[in-house]
């Protein structure tokens, strides 16, 4: 790719969001990653139903990822609107601009509709949608003030089709990729890009730790062989290299691009 370019990934610390950050680093690019940091010496409480991204598992990343390039982390929680901008600011003191934008930060939950909480409900909305906005927000001015500006924004293919007891999640998604198509439409004018990443099945905590909790890894696999198309679940690597094309194609804007093996195809 042409010119290095500064990268800000929300959720950066570990999964997909680490993945999107290794690519964006071979790539050439530097990277701050952005995550919650919880734990000794972090800010802010899990209050979920499986682990959400530690301060040392952040503080891991950094350091793996360092040989690649410039990379760097700091601490975010994208349903508090000064936190966003404290992230903003942080990326443009640390490396002097801010050219891309990764919405990537998640949660996710399930359960039957007579008994899944209105906590529960409001949590994914907060953190999927609403952090969106905020983080977009924040970022606005530094986007506008760059040349060559893209935001990323990681939706699912569960923002292309429903599912049993996914409502909160399902509708979170779609509501990603309808804000993708309108912040699209938006910031055209401004030569800002907006796109959406539609993973399909990505073995990471999502799956380990609620998801498929209760089953074994090889049965994750084995699942992923026998409803994907393709027959293997998608990798990381996957999503960091379509994050990478989506940031960079001039020409591209306003698309869901799903990346799931021929699961989903609309
Ligand atoms: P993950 O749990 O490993 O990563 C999500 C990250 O978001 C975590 O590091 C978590 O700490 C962070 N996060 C959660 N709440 C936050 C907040 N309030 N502020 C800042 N950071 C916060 O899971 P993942 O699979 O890597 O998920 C990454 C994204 O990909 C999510 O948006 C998810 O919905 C989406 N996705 C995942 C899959 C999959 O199969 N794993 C499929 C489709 C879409």
């Amino acid at each position: 790719m042409g010119n290095a370019r500064t990268v800000l990934v929300t959720g950066g610390a570990r999964g997909i969001g680490r993945g999107i950050a290794q690519s964006f680093l071979e790539a050439g690019h530097a990277v701050m990653i952005a995550d919650l940091a919880l734990g000794p010496g972090g800010d802010g409480d899990s209050e979920w139903t499986y682990e959400l991204a530690s301060r040392s598992e952040m503080a891991r990343t950094v350091e793996e990822l360092a040989p690649l390039g410039d990379i760097r982390g700091t601490s975010l929680d994208v349903t508090d609107s000064a936190s966003c901008e404290a992230t903003v600011a942080a990326t443009v003191d640390a490396f002097g601009r801010l050219d891309v934008l990764v919405n990537n930060a998640g949660v996710v939950d399930s359960g039957p509709l007579d008994t899944f909480s209105e906590a529960r409900w409001d949590k994914i909305f907060d953190v999927n949608v609403k952090g969106v906005f905020l983080m977009t927000r924040a970022a606005a001015a530094s986007l506008r003030a760059s040349d060559d500006a893209a935001i990323v924004n990681t939706a699912s293919i569960a923002g292309k089709r429903g599912a049993p007891s996914m409502a909160a999640y399902c509708g979170s998604k779609w509501a990603v990729v309808g804000i993708t198509q309108s912040f699209a439409l938006e910031l055209a004018g401004d030569g800002i890009r907006v796109n959406a990443l539609c993973p399909g099945m990505v073995g990471t905590a999502m799956w380990s730790d609620h998801l498929m909790a209760n089953a074994s890894n090889e049965s994750f696999e084995q699942r992923m062989r026998d409803i994907i198309p393709l027959g293997r679940p998608q990798t990381v690597e996957d999503m960091g290299q379509a994050a990478v094309f989506l940031a960079t194609a001039p020409n591209v804007s306003g698309i869901a691009l799903n990346v799931a093996g021929g699961f989903e195809m609309r």
